[in-house]
């Protein structure tokens, strides 16, 4: 009998990068990016269409993009590169880079959406709405990122029907998938069953959902098992675990990508990763921001290499 495969959603060069102290040149963010494309990722975030001035650790986009376009083509052929996308100029910068797919982001908690992009809930639909639609009118897919789904740092419980009023707007706006978000790691497994559950049951499709698990309370790889098994196919992840919690400096963020491949492929679940060129990637991103990144496999993949240094060395 053969398992669902497992498509991962990389999304260290946005997510992972943004959360961090220094600014990577862009010649070195491509470099990790070709690094996750050999390692066979086919789904990669590469950076954010907001406004320089806010987040300069992304401010590069469009040269970024430009940069990833100049790979020899046979290496990206089945590859395709997103951008983050926060209102319509955004959009407009996104579809002048020529990138493949773009993801527009908004909270299930009206608080936290307020203090994250100064809208109201309504007020954020209404501009991604416009932005779906123009989107997907120029041929570009399209996710939706609805965060603090199963918890927020201000409101506590997030109820599932705020989530899935907003998932059926997303849909109905042209959102080819709908990202469940754990922003601040609050999930647990079976509530993350529960409001999977009822999401599917109000009518949105279970293959159109992805999940994006924080590890900040452990819990992420257990809730990312549990979503598989009740039939989500797409997990967002970042490799090394790159990117903190931004809400609690030094705590674990994003689910590292070379603990998900390894859970998965040892259980005999095919995600089209190869873990070793992964970790290489991930060793990468330690060497270019020069600290160490908490993921568990990476750490241990650390270790392994320095014992086999130090052995080489004693003989
Ligand atoms: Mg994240």
């Amino acid at each position: 009998m053969s398992l669902p495969s497992v498509r991962i959603y990389e999304v260290s060069p946005r997510d992972g990068l943004q959360n961090e102290a220094a600014v990577v040149p862009s010649a070195e963010k491509a470099e990790l990016i070709a690094r996750l494309v050999a390692s066979g990722l086919a789904d990669i975030e590469v950076t954010s269409f907001v406004r320089p001035r806010w987040i300069p650790q992304l401010a590069d986009a469009a040269e970024l993009v430009g940069l990833l376009a100049r790979a020899p083509a046979e290496t990206t052929a089945a590859v395709r590169f997103w951008g983050l996308v926060p209102n319509r100029v955004g959009l407009e910068r996104a579809l002048e880079s020529g990138i493949g797919g773009i993801a527009t982001f908004m909270s299930a908690s009206e608080t936290h959406n307020k203090k994250n992009v100064n809208r109201t809930i309504r007020e954020s639909l209404a501009g991604i709405e416009e932005v779906l639609g123009v989107a997907r009118e120029e041929g570009l897919r399209t996710r939706g990122y609805i965060s603090c789904v199963f918890g927020c740092p201000y409101e506590g419980e997030v109820a599932a029907e705020a989530t899935l009023g907003i998932a059926s707007k997303l849909l109905a706006a042209g959102a080819d998938e709908i990202v469940l978000g754990d922003t601040t790691g609050m999930g647990t497994p079976l509530q993350v069953e529960r409001v999977i559950a009822f999401l599917a049951d109000g009518g949105v499709p279970i293959d159109r959902m992805a999940v994006h698990f924080h590890d900040t309370r452990g819990t992420a790889l257990a809730n990312a098992l549990t979503a598989w098994r009740v039939g989500i196919g797409t997990f967002d992840a970042s490799v090394a675990g790159l990117g903190g919690c931004p809400y609690a400096p030094g705590a674990a963020g994003n689910l590292a990508t070379e603990d998900m491949v390894y859970m998965f492929e040892q259980m005999g679940v095919s995600t089209g990763v190869d873990l070793e060129a992964l970790a290489d990637a991930g060793e990468y991103a330690a060497t270019l921001l020069g600290r160490e990144l908490p993921g568990r496999y990476h750490q241990y993949h650390r270790g392994a290499r320095r014992r086999a240094a130090s052995r080489a060395v004693s003989r």
